[in-house]
């Protein structure tokens, strides 16, 4: 906690110096009224990833124009506190989930049409990663038409709303081309059991698919426990690899989590007939690896295979999220939540940072529950 009396009309916040490793801090940030259409909003919690790992290392992130630092946290679940004039659709009180990526100046074609996950400059905003604060502070406002509501029932999850519009949008798109092409999965494997895999699992496992997932962990690990009771098969890769484990099968959905790009291309070889792979993981080094690409390349023509890439997400894959969230209270009592593996409080932020390796997801209590 910084020195000293508090500013008056200040709020205290997670503070970083994008390119400069270990440079976060907690220092203070205005606190400011609700302008036309917007909401002041508290942060109750704040989860973290590992972008946020990456920004306090100094390898990624950008300050706002004309700031030196950036405040970081972009998986949040805030109360709006306060209306600006002209807002409707929100009251005091109600839980809100601000949206992390904000459309481009040039305003492109998908950015225009609310798509902006599908950006064409790259020029975007993302709240608490690049040119916008983020919520790891006390305090905000943001446009209420910014903010995806959240029912106070989900006061325990919603701070999963942003890292499950991100599988929403990769299960999402999957479906699509895969209804396009009149092709219903009805096998999946989700390499990778950290959140997004999981989260992944549990969407899947809520659509009726047989699911296996796939991580490095034992049996006996929180994160197989989650992936068992969601009804899924585990596999300890390093138990039994994936090739022994699912010899003979083959499966239509694969969803890759792990961002290990030498999984990527095993799992692909797991990939059925007609089978749709969606990579969500952005992978970190230079790993080479011998593969077989004429191999790989016939597979894939011969059985109509699809391979592609998804990230972030639009307004509508928050509203799944919350909608799933809802849904998965009922279908797998209190299993979301069993995500939140830590809770820490805004002094203790960088303890959220460090990695655990049964841990799945850490979050930072900003103020007080
Ligand atoms: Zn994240
Ligand atoms: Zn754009």
């Amino acid at each position: 906690m910084p020195d000293g009396k508090r500013p008056k009309g200040s709020c205290l916040a997670v503070q970083v110096t994008p390119g400069q490793a270990h440079s976060a801090r907690i220092g203070y940030e205005p606190r400011q009224e609700p302008g036309q259409g917007e909401v002041a909003l508290t942060v109750l919690e704040c989860g973290i990833c590992g972008t946020d790992a990456e920004i306090e290392q100094g390898l990624y992130g950008a300050a706002p124009p004309g700031e030196d630092h950036l405040v970081p946290g972009h998986e949040s679940l805030c109360e709006v506190a306060a209306l600006g004039p002209g807002v409707t659709g929100f009251s005091p009180g109600d839980l809100a989930v601000p949206i992390v990526r904000r459309p481009c100046p040039e305003n492109c074609d998908p950015c225009s049409r609310g798509r902006w996950d599908m950006c064409l400059t790259g020029h975007y905003a993302e709240r608490g990663i690049s040119r916008l604060h983020g919520m790891l502070r006390e305090c905000l406002t943001d446009e209420a038409a910014r903010c995806v509501q959240v029912p106070k029932d989900l006061r325990g999850v919603g701070v999963l709303v942003e890292p499950l519009s991100i599988v929403e949008k990769a299960i999402g798109e999957t479906m699509l081309i895969q209804e396009r092409r009149g092709v219903r999965p009805l096998r999946a494997l989700v390499t990778g059991a950290g959140p997004i895999g999981l989260l992944a699992t549990l969407c899947l496992r809520s659509r009726g698919l047989e699911v296996t997932v796939l991580d490095q962990r034992p049996q006996a690990s929180p994160k197989a426990r989650i992936a068992t009771a969601a009804g899924a098969r585990y596999i300890d890769d390093l138990q039994e690899p994936l090739e022994r484990a699912t010899a003979g099968e083959a499966f239509d959905l694969v969803l890759e989590a792990s961002g290990f790009a030498p999984l990527v291309f095993r799992a692909l070889r797991r990939l059925g007939r007609n089978g749709a792979m969606v990579l969500t993981g952005v992978t970190a080094g230079h790993h080479t690896i011998p593969i077989d690409v004429d191999a790989m390349n016939q597979e894939m023509v011969l059985e109509n295979q699809v391979l592609f890439g998804s990230v972030n997400a639009a307004r509508q894959h928050y509203e799944s999220a919350v909608q799933d969230l809802l849904a998965w209270e009922t279908d797998f009592p209190g299993l979301a939540g069993q995500l939140i593996t830590a809770r820490h409080p805004l002094g203790s932020f960088q303890e959220a940072l460090s990695k655990d390796s049964d841990g799945i997801k850490s979050v930072v209590e900003v103020t007080g529950s």
